[in-house]
C-alpha cells in the first residue's frame, strides 16, 4: 500500500527506522477495519466472531514474522518465536485487540500490532534471540461486555475469581458460554496457565488515553508505574424537610456536605501543582430526589489516585477529616465503605532506563507519567519486572471513535520498542 504523505516518508528518512512504518501503518488499516463503526470507530467485543477476525488477521502477520500462534483456553491469542533457549523465562509484550462498544482505532490495538512489527524487525534484521518471545493479545481487557476486565491476563497467571465464568453480558449469554462458542474449553484452563516463573519481563506499548504528552507536545512517553486507585462510597445522613419552610441555620441538608465534600476533594488533589494526583467525585444518588425538599440521603463514590502512595495515603486520612468536618458543621451522619485499594505499581527502573536510552537516540525528550487507568501491564506487574511506553493520543480522547494517535508517533513508539527489546535480550544487531 502506497504511503499517502510525502512527509511520512521524510519521516521515516530522518529516523532510519529499524522497523517498516509503511507495514505498521498497513497492519492498522487493516484491523480498523474489523468491527468499524463510522469513518473512524471500532466495536470489537470480547470473544465474538469480529475479535476472532481480528485474531486470524494478527496472527497471520504474527507468522510472517516467524511465530507459532494459537487461541488459548482463556481466549487470548498468543504468538510465540522460539528462541534457542527454550528452558529460560519468555520475554512478553502485548495488550489487546478487543474495544469498548464505542471504541476507537488505536486502544489496544498499538500494543498488539507494534510488538508483532518488532518480532517482524527481528526477523529482518537476522536476529535470533536465545530467549522466546511471546506477544500476546490479551482476551477481554476491556471488561465491558461482562463487567469484569483483564480476564486473559489474570487467567494465564491463575488470578480469577470465584463465579467469573458465570458473569453474563447483556443477552443473558455466560462467559463460560462465549468462551466455548469462541472455540475455548474452560475445564483445560490449567493447561494455559504460565507457570510461576516461567516469564522474564512484560512490555505493553498504549496510547496514552490523556492529554498529558499531546498538551506537552510530545510523541512519546516512559511509564513511570499504574497508579493504584482507592475507591469509596461514602453515605451522608441529615434530615428531610420542605425547602420552603425550614430556615437555613436549622437543615441538616445531606446534598450541601456532599458538595462541599466534592469541593474538599478537589482541593486536597490540587495542592500539589504539577502532580499526578487525581481525585473524582463521579456518582452522586439523591434521596428522595425532589426539588422542594432537603436532600435527607446522599450516596456518593470517590476515586482518589496517585502514583506515590504515601502522598495518596496522606490525602486519604485529610479527605477523612474533611469529612468529619463537613458532616458535624451539618449535623450529618455518615458511613464510608472502602470498594478497591490498590497500591501502585512501579515500571522497573533498569527497563524505564533503556526506553528513555532508546528515545534518546532518537533525538525524543520523552517525560515520564503514570498511569491513571489499568491495563494488562497491571496484572504482569505482580509476577515480573514491566516496562511501558506511551503514544500521545489527540486530545487525550480514548474509548471514543474520536481516538487518533498519528502513525508517526506509532512507528516511533515501535521503534523504541524494537530497541528496548534488543537491548533487554543484549542481542547485537548488523546494519
Ligand atoms: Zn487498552
Amino acid at each position: 500500500m502506497a504511503l499517502k504523505s510525502d512527509d511520512f516518508n521524510i519521516f521515516t528518512k530522518i529516523y532510519s527506522l529499524k522497523i517498516n512504518a509503511d507495514r505498521l501503518q498497513q497492519h492498522f488499516e487493516e484491523m480498523s477495519l474489523i468491527g468499524k463503526i463510522g469513518e473512524t470507530g471500532t466495536c470489537r467485543p470480547t470473544l465474538t466472531p469480529l475479535e476472532k477476525q481480528g485474531f486470524e488477521l494478527a496472527a497471520g502477520w504474527m507468522k510472517d514474522a516467524g511465530m507459532n500462534t494459537r487461541i488459548d483456553d482463556f481466549g487470548n491469542l498468543v504468538g510465540r518465536l522460539e528462541g534457542s533457549d527454550t528452558s529460560l523465562p519468555v520475554l512478553m509484550m502485548g495488550s489487546h485487540l478487543d474495544s469498548q462498544p464505542y471504541g476507537g482505532r488505536f486502544d489496544g490495538v498499538a500494543g498488539v500490532l507494534c510488538a508483532i512489527e518488532v518480532v517482524m524487525a527481528l526477523k529482518e534484521h537476522q536476529i535470533k534471540p536465545a530467549r522466546s518471545i511471546d506477544v500476546i493479545s490479551f482476551a477481554d481487557e476491556e471488561g465491558w461486555r461482562f463487567n469484569k476486565g483483564l480476564f486473559g491476563s489474570r487467567g494465564i497467571l491463575s488470578k480469577l475469581e470465584e463465579g467469573e465464568l458465570q458473569r453474563t453480558d447483556k443477552d443473558g449469554i455466560s462467559r463460560e458460554q462465549a468462551l466455548i462458542g469462541f472455540g475455548c474449553d474452560p475445564t483445560k484452563f490449567k493447561a494455559s496457565e504460565y507457570m510461576p516463573g516461567s516469564i522474564w519481563c512484560f512490555l505493553e506499548l498504549h496510547i496514552e488515553q490523556g492529554p498529558v504528552l499531546d498538551i506537552a507536545q510530545k510523541p512519546i512517553g516512559v511509564v513511570s508505574g499504574i497508579s493504584g486507585p482507592l475507591w469509596l462510597t461514602v453515605k451522608l445522613k441529615g434530615m428531610a424537610g420542605h425547602a420552603g419552610s425550614v430556615p437555613m441555620p436549622l437543615r441538616r441538608d445531606a446534598l450541601l456536605g456532599a458538595a462541599e465534600i466534592t469541593v474538599a476533594l478537589n482541593e486536597i488533589a490540587t495542592q500539589v501543582p504539577g502532580a499526578p494526583t487525581v481525585g473524582t467525585v463521579g456518582t452522586m444518588n439523591v434521596f428522595p430526589a425532589s426539588r422542594n425538599i432537603i436532600a435527607e440521603e446522599v450516596n456518593f463514590t470517590i476515586d482518589l489516585r496517585d502514583i506515590d502512595l504515601d502522598r495518596r495515603n496522606r490525602y486519604e486520612k485529610q479527605l477523612m477529616d474533611k469529612i468529619e468536618s463537613i458532616a458535624k458543621k451539618h449535623q450529618l451522619t455518615y458511613s464510608i465503605s472502602e470498594d478497591t485499594n490498590s497500591a501502585p505499581r512501579y515500571c522497573a527502573n533498569w527497563i524505564k532506563e533503556i526506553i528513555h536510552t532508546e528515545c534518546k537516540i532518537l533525538g525524543l525528550d520523552a517525560p515520564e507519567l503514570m498511569s491513571g487507568p489499568f491495563h494488562d501491564a497491571l496484572t504482569l506487574s505482580y509476577i515480573c519486572d514491566y516496562g511501558m511506553i506511551f503514544i500521545r493520543c489527540k486530545d487525550g480522547i480514548s474509548h471514543n471513535p474520536l481516538e487518533y494517535a498519528s502513525y508517526e508517533d506509532l512507528a516511533l513508539g515501535a521503534e523504541i520498542m524494537f530497541g528496548t527489546v534488543v537491548k533487554m535480550l543484549s542481542l547485537k544487531i548488523e546494519l
